[in-house]
């Protein structure tokens, strides 16, 4: 079992006051802390190999770029690509699938449809409704139950020939569903689409396999892994990304230039216009390591006690209701209580410090299917504990004998 004391310790920030009491850190859906070795990295990039990459001949600009080259190695190893070229640096989930969506118009012609799922946080539908008002392509919605899961009959009768791209998350930011991926990518297959697979919620509490699961596109963000901000991946099989256009024209992406035509480069510098993020990209390798350290394993397991423990304690609480309730989810509570607004809840036990995610989640379809403005979102990681659950519930019952 894990040594949650001793994983604390490596988390400076946990050990912080916020708004004079201890900080108990339940927004971990929107993005991760960072343990200290991640922040040495990042120090240490700066202080003894700053150089721009792919660039110089000169050592420092050498070994920034084998240190990149070697974290986008790593990252092939933890997704299990087959091809180091198969990993795109982007700045994030965001950039990643808008990157996928601009290749697509090139693909796409009225009268082909995209599908994404009723789940999906907006960086999973808005490039997709761009692309089809660009193309004439039709966006179709994978409709989901009560419990927050997919309803796979309707998925299974969208699914057609004119179907040429599936966009589904791994898991829900908003509900922590965890979606049946390996049956979608493989019925999506079977009508000749290509799958993409928003694994954001997914990569920080599991070790995706790119070959195991045969999808087309894996995403995900450096951010919620422990990783800095403005890191992120686009893992594409290599027959699509040669497909696929560039989506950004630059420095770094060329093989020759004159101002008649300029050739592309080679997989993966073709989709990595420009300077990139590259104490990012290195660090986030430092990252995964940390977490495969810890073991994703060892990381579940805790993360689904934690799940079950704070499920029980926060039904005892008279009129609060969860919102998702499937029977794969990860540790994502959503939840409300009756009869008062998510965001004086949020603002008062922030007052006693607590951090947890009101409002929408960047998913308004989800609000809208259960006619909700928002909700109280408390998204645990493995280095959260149960104590820190009591005291969120005794905080939430505090909220609720002031508010009601
Ligand atoms: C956070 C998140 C995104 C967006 O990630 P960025 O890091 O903001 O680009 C997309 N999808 C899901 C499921 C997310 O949780």
């Amino acid at each position: 079992m894990l040594d949650i004391q001793k994983i604390r310790a490596d988390f400076p920030i946990l050990a912080q006051k916020v708004n004079g009491k201890p900080l108990v850190y339940f927004d971990n859906g929107a993005t991760s802390q960072k343990p200290q070795v991640v922040l040495d990295a990042i120090t240490k990039y700066y202080k003894e190999i700053n150089a721009n990459i792919h660039r110089g001949v000169h050592t420092l600009s050498q070994l920034a770029t084998d240190a990149y080259e070697e974290a986008r190695r790593k990252i092939q190893n933890h997704i299990h690509a087959q091809f180091a070229h198969e990993v795109i640096f982007t700045s994030g989930t965001t950039h990643s699938i808008n990157a996928v969506a601009n290749g697509f118009a090139s693909i796409l012609k009225a009268g082909d449809e995209v599908l994404v799922s009723a789940l999906e946080h907006h960086s999973n539908i808005v490039p997709w409704q761009m692309l089809c008002e660009r193309t004439g392509a039709t966006l179709k919605v994978i409709p989901m139950n009560e419990q927050g899961e997919l309803i796979l009959s309707e998925y299974d009768s969208l699914l057609s020939e004119k179907t040429k791209m599936v966009a589904v998350n791994h898991i829900s930011n908003a509900l922590g569903t965890i979606n049946p991926i390996e049956y979608m990518i493989e019925k999506a297959h079977q009508v000749g689409a290509a799958i993409l697979i928003d694994g954001a919620q997914a990569t920080p509490h599991l070790k995706p396999d790119v070959i195991a699961l045969d999808c087309d596109f894996y995403v995900f963000s450096g951010h919620k892994i422990c990783g800095p901000t403005g890191v992120g991946i686009l893992y594409g099989k290599e027959e699509w990304l040669q497909k696929l256009p560039p989506y950004q024209g630059g420095g770094e992406m060329i093989a020759t230039v004159s101002f008649e035509k300029t050739t592309y480069a080679d997989l993966p510098h073709k989709f990595e216009a420009g300077t990139p993020n590259i104490e990012a990209g290195i660090v986030l390798g430092t990252a995964i390591d940390y977490l495969n350290g810890i073991g994703f394993q060892n990381i579940a397991t805790y993360e689904q006690r934690l799940l079950e423990y704070a499920t029980a304690k926060l039904l005892e609480i008279e009129g609060l209701k969860i919102y998702g309730t499937a029977k794969e989810k990860t540790s994502v509570i959503s939840f409300n209580l009756e009869g008062i607004h998510p965001y004086d809840v949020g603002t008062i036990i922030d007052k006693l410090g607590i951090a947890v995610r009101t409002g929408h989640h960047c998913a308004q379809p989800i609000m809208d299917f259960y006619k909700i403005p928002g909700t109280i979102r408390a998204s645990f990681a493995f280095y959260n504990t149960t104590d820190e659950i009591d005291i969120f519930v005794e905080a939430l019952k505090k909220a609720q004998k002031m508010l009601l």
